[in-house]
């Protein structure tokens, strides 16, 4: 059972030293206690305290890395069911199967095509995180030709698929160097994948019927000391997906049930309706998923997985921003209208996209609202007149327009008055409402 604050106040040495980051030894254990800091961030901890309180210290599910040459794909660490409740920390990472009986060219170019793509989404460039490898043939040459298929053109993170140890290590050999994740230990073969994880240190990926029958397995595996493990334990349609996913997640969460503390790999592609692939990912995400491999890669599905993971996994509480200054839209020339807005993402890419697409010249001058859009910044006094005048005269603005003429966003018109008075050499002018309106307002009222 996890400790609370004051248990873990009582185990940790009361000096207040700061050293932590902490004004005190009480607020690190609140913090330790809501699995927000590590305890090795305190350098005065005994032994003793360390065994009582590591049970504490650890995340309710364990975090897990996939990593290559430059790359990571990583898994857990989660502390909440809901993510309103604090936030999610690790997207899962979405892979994309290729099968070692395909002819490597076929392999080749499904991997360049899946490894090149990527969106950029208010900022963000989103891309796939890996590959899995599986094999089909039971061979392990033809899996290892496959995975060298794959490295040809990518050098993102590889999951290997077997339950042949055989097959495994041949593949192993190609990844010298890299932390792949192994996924095809069960039952049956556990004691071998067991020693292979620990002689390669590689993360392990289970396979189990039941939720029983998959803790009884990682607890074999964890008495070996192989503690990077993934779980797969089944739930292939979307009720069962989601009943398995939600039972796992609020036993390691709720009960801290460390048996069950581990990232879950989900397959969308195994379901006999490939039309329902895209739709199973999209509750893997949501609902609980650490790895999601997925036999298709296209642009059009999963392009909103990528979104929608995005979202999942921004912090509710940290808006995403961008960088206040000056930019550029369309080649603006002296006489080219300023126009203001907030750093908050979505606000600065509607109206930059809007004004973009309409081939009109512009300065955008984005101001810091923390983070906030238009209205919601101007009600929480962070997008007021004295901040605008102050990004104008921050970013000198003035030095690049011939003609001092600012158009303030129309949902803020109540601002044109006061910004008059902060900027008195300067035409104050009030635009429409929505980012939308914006090229039509600039022919005809600029
Ligand atoms: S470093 Fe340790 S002893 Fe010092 S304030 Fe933090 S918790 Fe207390």
């Amino acid at each position: 059972m996890a400790l609370t604050g004051i248990q873990i106040y009582k185990l940790l040495p009361q000096t207040n030293c700061k050293e932590c980051g902490f004004p005190t030894c009480l607020a690190f254990a609140m913090k330790l206690a809501a699995k927000q800091v590590e305890l090795s961030a305190c350098p005065y901890v005994t032994p003793e305290a360390k065994t009582q309180l590591a049970e504490s210290a650890a995340p309710p599910i364990r975090l897990v890395a996939i990593k290559s040459d430059g790359y990571e794909a990583k898994a857990g660490n989660e502390v909440v069911l809901f993510r309103h409740e604090k936030t999610f920390y690790n997207k899962p990472g979405i892979f994309i199967r290729v099968y070692d009986n395909l002819p490597a060219e076929t392999i080749k170019a499904t991997v360049a095509e899946a490894n090149a793509y990527a969106v950029n989404y208010v900022g963000i460039d989103l891309t796939v995180d890996g590959f899995a490898v599986a094999s089909a043939s039971g061979d392990p040459n033809a899996f290892s030709a496959a995975i060298q298929a794959v490295r040809a053109a990518s050098k993102r993170p590889i999951i290997l698929m077997s339950r042949d140890i055989n097959v495994v290590k041949a593949g192993l050999n190609v990844l010298k160097g890299e932390t792949p994740l192994v996924y095809g230990t069960d039952i049956k073969n556990w004691e071998g994948f067991a020693d292979l994880a620990k002689e390669s240190k590689v993360s392990l990926g289970l396979i189990a019927g039941t939720l029983a029958e998959m803790a009884e397995l990682t607890e074999k595996i964890k008495s070996k000391g192989v503690d990077d493990l993934v779980i797969d334990p089944g739930g292939r349609d979307l009720g069962a997906g989601l009943a398995i996913g939600t039972t796992v997640r609020r036993l390691a969460v709720k009960k801290n049930f460390r048996a069950l503390g581990f990232p879950v790999i989900t397959f969308p592609g195994d379901i006999s309706d490939p039309g329902m692939e895209a739709i199973q990912a999209a509750q893997a995400i949501t609902k609980y998923a650490g790895f999601i491999v997925l036999d298709h890669f296209n642009p059009a599905t999963v392009y909103p997985l990528l979104v929608l993971r995005q979202n999942i996994y921004t912090d509710p509480q940290k808006p995403i921003q961008v960088q206040p200054g000056v930019y550029e839209i369309n080649g603006p020339k002296p006489e080219s209208p300023v126009l203001v807005t907030t750093n908050f993402s979505i606000t600065y890419f509607s109206v930059a996209n809007e004004v973009e697409g309409s081939g009109l010249p512009a300065w955008l001058l984005v101001t810091d609202a923390e983070g906030m859009s238009v209205l919601t910044a101007w009600a929480a006094g962070k997008f007021d007149a004295e901040r605008i005048a102050k990004a104008v005269k921050g970013f000198n603005i003035a030095e690049k327009v011939s003609r001092k003429r600012i158009v303030l966003p129309g949902h803020v018109a109540v601002l044109s008055g006061e910004l008059e008075g902060e900027l008195p050499d300067w035409e104050i002018r009030v635009g429409p409402r929505e980012a939308v309106d914006l090229p039509a307002f600039m022919k005809q009222a600029l």
